[in-house]
């Protein structure tokens, strides 16, 4: 096939149905286009879905592992532990709070926060009296961490665990949905367009805690509370509210949350497509000098990302092959560089060789599209387009 027939390919992007477009224009019909119905009710069917007591919707993931941080009370002289590889926000919300931030290194097979590397990190902190507050486990390319091992040593060593499960929503874990909490203080998803389902921009946070779903929901709008039962002060009429902290505005909108609501229904279906990419992709790639990063055994991915790690004979063809990629209209993306390289956190001291594993990840690997409009014939394209690199490099 010719490269100037193919059509740009996006590594991922959103599918928007009728049904998404109806559900959005009638709030826009209705009386609220902010703090209305639709947010409470894009909460609790989120919440039914993943099985958590609550759910509070903002503007953002990033917002959300905002005030989850805030609600368990990260602050300055506090320490917040996660994974060099990520997006940025999993360690920004933090430094947001005044914390120290810092990493633990990566599985190379699955790219998921390396549990043993936790345990040895933590005695170490533990003799130097610098455990963490917060650990933030990522559930990369949709996979979930081992929730089950991070919890225990949660439990041992007296940490609070939020999961950023940006793109995890519909994954998961030991027969639990992702999000239900049962190994976390506090699980977020986010729906920004490349991810799962989208609501424009926006996030979510599920708890099972009434307290820190009381403390985040108050967050997120100024740090205001309606509610008369838990005002400070007596209140002087009717028209009395309080501002009893420093919150934010980081609301979703209703325009959004009903996006958010109507994609949802089709979840299932978007992971089951994701799903079929990612075994089409391992069998017609399988020849490649190339592995798919792993999905551990108890889990089933959403596959957000497939992601491709060369082989160590052809690593030095990682940029060529991604350039390659790219000058034949295939949208690849390397997910992530890793955080603490940063010109931000290297400032704060980190520097290259902190973290071997999530380093040698970041020069082998990157993400090939992933998305439920992919076609067979666009899966076909991008393999041999691969497979010939091989055959010619
Ligand atoms: C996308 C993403 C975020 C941030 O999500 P937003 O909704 O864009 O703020 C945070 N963490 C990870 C791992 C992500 O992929």
């Amino acid at each position: 096939m010719s490269s100037f027939s193919q059509a740009f390919i996006p590594y991922g992007r959103q599918t928007i149905s009728e049904a998404d477009i109806t559900a959005v224009e009638s709030v826009l019909r209705s009386p609220f286009l902010t703090q209305g119905p639709a947010i409470p009710a894009f909460e609790q069917a989120v919440a039914d879905k993943v099985d958590s007591r609550y759910a509070v919707a903002v503007n953002s993931a990033t917002s959300a592992l905002h005030i989850a941080c805030l609600a368990l009370g990260l602050g300055p002289g506090d320490r917040l532990w996660t994974t060099p590889i990520t997006f940025v926000s999993s360690a920004n919300c933090g430094r947001y709070c005044g914390a120290e931030v810092d990493f633990v290194d990566i599985n190379p097979f699955t790219g998921l926060m390396d549990v043993e590397a936790l345990e040895v990190k933590l005695k170490i902190a533990d003799l130097e009296g610098k455990l963490p507050k917060i650990l933030i486990p990522v559930h990369l390319t949709g996979a979930s961490c081992d929730m089950e091992s991070i919890n225990r040593l949660a439990i041992q060593y007296g940490f609070y665990v939020i999961e950023d499960a940006s793109h995890a929503i519909g994954g998961v874990y030991r027969d639990r949905a992702v999000g239900s909490c049962a190994f976390s203080q506090i699980c977020v998803f986010s729906f920004h367009p490349v991810k799962i389902i989208t609501s424009g921009e926006g996030g979510m946070a599920t708890t099972n805690d009434t307290c820190l779903h009381e403390k985040m929901k108050t967050l997120r709008s100024h740090g205001i509370t309606k509610d008369s039962d838990s005002f400070v002060f007596s209140a002087p009429g009717a028209w009395y509210y309080e501002q009893q902290q420093l919150g934010f505005n980081y609301r979703m909108t209703d325009i959004h949350a009903a996006l958010g609501l109507s994609q949802l229904e089709r979840l299932d279906e978007f992971v089951e497509a994701r799903n079929i990419i990612y075994k089409q992709y391992s069998d017609t790639l399988s020849s490649a000098p190339l592995s798919l990063l792993q999905i551990p055994e108890n889990v089933l991915s959403s596959v957000h990302l497939v992601v491709i790690q060369l082989n160590q004979g052809v690593r030095h063809l990682h940029a060529v092959l991604f350039n390659h990629l790219s000058a034949n209209n295939v949208g690849v993306q390397l997910h992530y560089y890793p955080v603490h390289l940063q010109p931000y956190y290297q400032g704060l001291g980190f520097r290259p060789g902190d973290y071997p594993a999530a380093e040698l990840y970041s020069s082998q690997s990157f993400s090939i599209p992933v998305h439920p409009g992919l076609s067979k014939n666009q899966i076909e394209y991008i393999s041999n387009l691969v497979l010939k690199f091989f055959d010619e490099n």
